[in-house]
């Protein structure tokens, strides 16, 4: 049998959304001309109003990156002792929690969806524990209704981390719109982003004032410093970059749905291949594609298949592994232990994240299913 040629440029597993320099330019222009480049200058009040109404939300604050939103809003909520969270997801998840010193609590996740079982999560609640922080994976949405009923009955607050989840919508409600609050992160990986950036989002009112000021170093005016706060800001070359990349994210994932569907049509049949599921009423981020592959039925395992791949000149992520509960840091707690996880340790020896971003071909990804299918033999 002849192989599949190897592509002759490298294809990795995403790309950064640019917008023409030239429109970039002219709003470096504007800045430029303002001569205001960070604290609420007009960039940042104008993505933020956008972002209120693309992501359906009535409260939502820049930040500088997700990982400091997180914290601030970990503190905006006065979380302390213990908080129950997934071990499969990013470093930042419960590094944030840390950084709050806060003990995270790891519970398994959900075999279809990847996120946190919600099914397990009451079992794990200690008197210490003050909330729930699930992760939204692969944009995947947490089973949101579930969640809040376990919090509402041992008054846990809901927090989220949707650094996946931009534009996701569950029967027309803004993903941002369930728990207390929510994080976006908009790093130059995610679908829309400001190079570096992030976002908190919430329904409280009462929310807002506290978390500008946590951001801004406590300061409410030039002579009252009203708590320790931290440097949170987004600055206006981020919000401009972010207000230019709206005009071009429609057509990003209207590519990616294509490339979705085509990963889909190729992949569905193949013994040892499970996709990400799809959720009715549910409109997906297309931020990432991720297949997982049990070595049984397909013949090889995860890690050959990531491997042989790279002899194609095609670079998938093992996203993710390893999971959070195997760092130095954290593999000590008893949560961490292999049969607390058991569906965790499982899955993420399992997934594998394949190219997806707007410039890749239709054609490029059927080269891609077929190149899998080829490692399969
Ligand atoms: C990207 C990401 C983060 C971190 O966001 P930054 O903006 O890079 O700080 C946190 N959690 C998840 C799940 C992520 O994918």
């Amino acid at each position: 049998m002849t192989r599949k040629q190897p592509f002759k440029k490298p294809i990795y597993v995403t790309r950064p959304l640019l917008p023409d320099l030239d429109k970039f330019n002219q709003k470096l222009q504007e800045i430029w001309n303002s001569q205001w480049l960070t604290n609420n200058g007009k960039q940042h009040l104008e993505l933020e109003h956008k972002l209120q109404q693309i992501l359906k939300i009535p409260y939502l604050s820049l930040f500088n990156n997700g990982t400091i939103a997180l914290i601030v809003g970990c503190q905006s909520l006065r979380l302390s002792g213990e908080v129950i969270t997934t071990p499969f997801t990013f470093p930042g998840t419960p590094h944030v929690l840390t950084w709050n010193n806060i003990k995270p609590i790891f519970c398994d996740i959900d075999p279809v969806t990847m996120n946190i079982d919600a099914n397990k999560i009451e079992s794990m609640i200690t008197p210490q524990t003050t909330a729930i922080l699930g992760v939204h994976v692969y944009g995947t949405p947490c089973n949101v209704i579930k969640i809040q009923e376990i919090a509402d009955k041992y008054g846990l607050k809901v927090i989220y981390d949707a650094a996946h989840a931009f534009g996701v919508e569950i029967n027309g409600v803004g993903i941002g719109n369930f728990g207390d609050l929510s994080m976006m992160s908009f790093h130059a990986t995610k679908l829309f982003h400001t190079a570096e950036g992030g976002a908190l989002l919430f329904r409280d009112h009462n929310l807002k004032a506290r978390v500008e000021l946590l951001k801004n170093f406590g300061i409410k005016n030039e002579e009252e410093v009203v708590m320790p706060g931290i440097n949170g800001k987004m600055n206006e070359i981020q919000a401009a970059l972010g207000i230019v990349l709206l005009d071009y994210i429609e057509q990003e994932r209207y590519q990616r749905q294509q490339l979705v569907e085509t990963y889909r049509r190729y992949l569905k049949y193949v013994t040892g291949i499970s996709l990400m599921p799809e959720i009715s009423g549910v409109i997906s981020s297309y931020q990432y594609f991720v297949i997982r592959i049990e070595q049984e039925l397909f013949g090889c395992d995860r890690d050959y298949v990531h491997k042989q791949l790279k002899e194609y000149n095609v670079f998938t992520r093992k996203y993710f592994y390893p999971l959070c509960s195997d760092y130095p840091h954290y593999k000590y707690l008893p949560s961490s232990s292999s049969t607390n996880l058991l569906v965790a340790n499982q899955v993420a020896k399992q997934v594998l994240s394949l190219p997806l971003y707007g410039s890749l071909n239709v054609d490029d990804v059927e080269r891609i299913c077929e190149m899998i299918i080829e490692i399969k033999g």
